[in-house]
């Protein structure tokens, strides 16, 4: 456990069972954000209020401001190259007033995405402060998680500036944005308002405020009853757009959108994408609604069925695994370049083969559970963000196309780049904070914690696996947990002491190799011994075949592991004769199928 985890504990803001301590804290804001994007012009103009609670009990001089645009300025910190295109010159401040008072923004040279900021009065604990900004910054020619998906559709993401995370346990969140790792924020109330060209429709986080103020009376009419339809609405198709009889004509509209409670705010824009919606139950308690929308270029085929993908994402992962019903009110998902996810937001790009889209939208509606409503500092713990999502992903695609498919689509994109590759990179802790790998950054975030959670789930059974992370999500959710606060929560509520698989999974350069130590007769069968030589407990098949010719299996879960992480004796109860034997992991692809198989010597 690092020092500064160790002082949370001790400073009683997180508590050894699991829970937030009596200490806890987090801060928050309040943003009244008003844009204007008028393309063709390129620059977005914004203006914002923010108001910022400092709950903690500390004194706040310096606040770091996240300015996630800078990225596209020539000389930041980049995780990967910049073409001419990519390249802007960046957030540029028009005002800034603290407590309303003007004051220079201050700028250091060789800082990007990530700013601190003198106040000129210190922020008092349990105290706050009224800032605001006027900004604008050239959008970016070329889209990836945000940027210009076309010359007249933008995705507008992280565009506003924010304060950072100052949190119990690291101070304040300084990491720079590089566009591999992803996000931290606070949990905040938004007000939005965008105003955009009379022909061009807005999507976004948050409930649309006024769509009786911006909408004709027919795409009205069938936005509403999408709210409560079941099958897919065509709200406006290419020729409604072209002919101006979508949205109100006067020379601008403006968009208004309110969302509580959420870590970021995101919208699309564009004059010509087709617009579907329907709505889907996602609290069966309830009955509750949410409202599933589609926003597309008119030639991506299987943009066509992406209402009913979302639909079934939000029906599948609320009723079953994470299961619990989607805590927002919509999602939209727009066909854009970047296989992202934002609060109610989803940005995908368009695949020939409809199974592979329908796969990447429930990956990143899966994101709404971990990271939204659970409040992950992605960047740091990526394990708890994408691994969690991945672990979804396999089973709701388990019950989509059948465990055989899944399983070969887990291992194809998941396992075999990490199980393969036996570089030491590739072996470094799963718990290595992740804003500190280039490298390893995608096995450790995606495909090796998913595999940790699906051998527990396996290993606990369904209904205690449940019972823990459904206890971990009630104790967490609108927070911001930590590894450990997730550990020893599955810990103290299964009321078992996991740390042996915690420590092997996550903590450890172990990787997946089991072999066969050896086949014994037994009193009633046979006694296998194997060896676990990778050192990480994941679970086995024995594929037995017998002399007469016939076959079995017996599956061992990551329990196995439990008394001693080197080596397990496993029983085989049978009156048969043992011809040969086999371990198959599975989805646990073994990095070394050569001591996988014993035979009975020939005579
Ligand atoms: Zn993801």
């Amino acid at each position: 456990m690092p020092r500064a985890i160790k002082e949370a504990y001790r400073k009683g803001t997180r508590s050894p069972d699991g829970r937030p301590g009596p200490k806890y804290w987090q801060n928050r804001g309040r943003y009244n954000i008003a844009i204007s994007a008028l393309p063709p012009d390129r620059i977005v103009r914004g203006s914002e209020q923010i108001t910022y609670f400092n709950n903690s009990p500390d004194t706040l001089n310096n606040p770091v401001f996240k300015l996630f645009v800078n990225i596209h300025k020539p000389g930041a910190p980049r995780a990967f190259g910049a073409t001419p295109d990519y390249l802007t010159s960046g957030v540029q401040f028009d005002s800034v007033t603290v407590n309303g008072v003007t004051v220079p923004w201050q700028v250091g040279p060789r800082t990007f995405t990530s700013q601190r900021f003198r106040l000129p009065t210190p922020l008092l604990p349990h105290d706050s402060v009224r800032l605001s900004f006027k900004w604008h910054y050239q959008i970016s020619l070329s889209s990836n998680r945000e940027g210009m998906i076309d010359s007249t559709t933008w995705f507008l993401a992280y565009f506003y500036p924010r304060v950072a995370v100052f949190d119990d346990y690291n101070g304040w969140d300084t990491t720079d944005f590089t566009d591999l790792q992803e996000f931290y924020s606070d949990f905040n109330d938004y007000d939005v308002s965008i105003t955009v060209p009379a022909n061009y429709v807005v999507w976004g986080t948050g409930h649309f405020m006024n769509p009786s103020q911006v909408l004709q009376p027919t795409a009205l009419e069938r936005y509403n009853r999408s709210l409560t339809a079941d099958q897919t609405i065509n709200v406006a198709s290419l020729a409604e757009l072209r002919s101006k009889s979508v949205t109100a004509q006067s020379v601008t509209n403006t968009w208004r959108f309110h969302a509580d409670n959420v870590p970021d705010v995101t919208f699309a824009l564009s004059n010509h994408y087709v617009w579907d919606a329907a709505s889907v139950v996602v609290d069966p308690a309830t009955n509750r609604r949410a409202s599933v929308q589609a926003a597309y270029n008119d030639t991506a085929a299987d943009f066509r069925h992406m209402v009913r993908f979302a639909q079934h994402g939000l029906d599948w992962l609320s009723r079953n695994w994470p299961g619990v019903p989607y805590p927002y009110e919509k999602t939209t998902v727009v066909e854009g370049f970047a296989g992202m996810e934002y609060p109610m937001m989803v940005n995908d790009e368009s695949y020939a083969d409809t199974v592979f889209s329908r796969f990447v939208v429930e990956h990143e509606i899966a994101h709404t559970w971990f990271p939204f409503y659970m409040g992950i500092n992605e960047t740091r713990y990526a394990m708890m963000d994408e691994g969690w999502a991945t672990a979804f992903e396999y089973l709701i695609g388990t019950a989509d196309v059948g465990r055989e498919a899944a399983d070969d689509a887990f291992k194809q994109f998941r396992v075999s780049g990490w199980i393969n590759d036996p570089s030491p990179m590739e072996d470094v802790p799963i718990i290595t904070p992740a804003d500190g790998l280039l490298a390893p950054y995608g096995n450790n975030a995606y495909g090796k914690p998913a595999l940790g959670y699906l051998a527990l789930k396996e290993m606990l059974g369904d209904a205690e696996f449940r019972r823990g992370l459904h206890g971990f999500m009630d104790r967490w959710h609108g927070k911001h947990p930590i590894p450990w606060d997730m550990f020893n929560s599955f810990n103290d509520i299964t009321g078992r002491n996991l740390n042996w698989f915690w420590n092997s999974w996550y903590f450890s350069n172990n990787y997946i190799d089991l072999g066969v130590g050896s086949v014994t007769k037994s009193a009633d069968g046979y006694s296998v011994v194997i060896n676990n030589i990778g050192g990480m407990p994941a679970p086995v098949d024995l594929q037995l075949g017998f002399t007469d010719g016939s076959n079995s299996v017996v599956h061992e879960t990551a329990g196995i592991w439990a008394g001693d992480i080197r080596r397990a004796t496993v029983s085989v109860p049978t009156s048969k004769t043992i011809q040969s034997l086999k371990l198959e992991g599975g989805i646990w692809m073994d990095a070394d199928t050569t001591n996988n198989r014993w035979a009975r010597a020939a005579r």
